[in-house]
């Protein structure tokens, strides 16, 4: 019997792999890589806590049918920010089911607990993520199974529910036990978070997708630098060193680059369409960033005499 556990690196999911392990059954992890992870170094904690957990970790790249599907059309609406928590659930249990048979695996499991999060783990939510996803009851959550209808996974015999838990609500007591039943340390991923959850990372998205067609490429460029909106048009200038190896390396069709013409500086993007008027405030909004009153500034090969203005004219364009 092997099952696939929607793994985020958390204690709860890690508490799911263990529990179902406990019953000798064999265990593989999904990750549903949505994009939208602050934690820059994510994957890397997933395998390493993978290797402890003696799993193997399937990374699996969604960002594009996430984008088209789920992040702008929710049938269950948004957390407090762009967080389209219970649809996000049922779409990562949908893509891990559609892994069962090519994994050889019979069931999914997943580490969430009713009443831990206010919008998708609540027991009515949870039924909506299965109305959604689960029509063949597959779906098992160790921690919270004895208070939940019972599952296919238990109904056949393939895991014995008198071995599952009855975790609820926000206190996280009983985890903190398991933890340490389990001897588990650094549990924890550093930093991370989902930003659809972060109310300046939602500003920035919807005024992005006002106008503009969101593909995986742009995901990164609006985790990092500064963004303006002037007259409808996108620009984002790098605000520190770290961030402009995010922008050089933009890929996508929206956007070109701008550099300083030869001297130190932040990077920036510009939407492609944008008239020559704009270009030219986006220029003189770089060079603002700069240590210099003027300067050339390069967009698409060309050069744009700039100069510098004072940061408060800039303010009402910052989103
Ligand atoms: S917090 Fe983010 S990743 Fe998690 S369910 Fe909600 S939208 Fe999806």
């Amino acid at each position: 019997m092997k099952a696939l556990a929607l793994f985020s690196g958390g204690l709860d999911s890690i508490l799911a792999i263990k529990t179902i392990q406990d019953q000798n059954i064999e265990v593989e992890g999904i990750y549903i890589d949505l994009g939208f992870e602050a934690n820059k170094k994510k994957i890397d904690y997933l395998l390493q806590m993978a290797k402890k957990l003696n799993i193997k970790l399937n990374i699996v790249d969604k960002k594009d049918e996430y984008i088209k599907n789920i992040l702008f059309n929710p049938v269950y609406g948004y957390g407090k920010n762009m967080n389209p928590c219970i649809d996000c659930h049922a779409f990562m249990i949908k893509s891990a089911k559609e892994l069962l048979e090519e994994k050889t695996a019979s069931f999914i499991i997943s580490g969430e607990v009713i009443g831990q999060r206010p919008m998708s783990q609540r027991k009515e939510a949870m039924q909506c993520v299965n109305k959604l996803s689960d029509k063949e009851n597959l779906v098992l959550r160790p921690l919270s199974a004895k208070l939940l209808p019972i599952t296919t996974p238990e109904i056949k015999g393939w895991v014995d529910r008198e071995k599952l838990l009855n975790i609820s609500g926000r206190d996280r007591k009983r985890q903190m036990e398991l933890a340490i039943k389990y001897d588990l340390e650094d549990y924890e991923s550093p930093g991370g978070g989902c930003l659809l959850t972060d109310i300046n990372f939602a500003k920035r998205l919807k005024d992005y997708s006002k106008n503009l067609k969101l593909t995986p490429n742009e995901i990164d460029i609006l985790k990092v630098g500064r963004h303006i909106n002037y007259k409808g048009f996108k620009i984002i200038i790098s605000r520190k060193a770290e961030e402009n190896p995010v922008l050089k390396s933009y890929q996508g069709d929206i956007f070109e680059k701008m550099f300083p013409a030869g001297f130190p500086g932040p990077v920036g993007l510009i939407q492609k369409n944008a008239p020559e008027k704009v270009k030219q405030k986006a220029a003189d909004f770089m060079i603002s960033y700069t240590k210099f009153d003027e300067g050339g500034i390069i967009i698409n090969d060309e050069s744009y005499n700039s100069k510098k203005i004072k940061k408060e004219e800039i303010k009402p364009f910052i989103i």
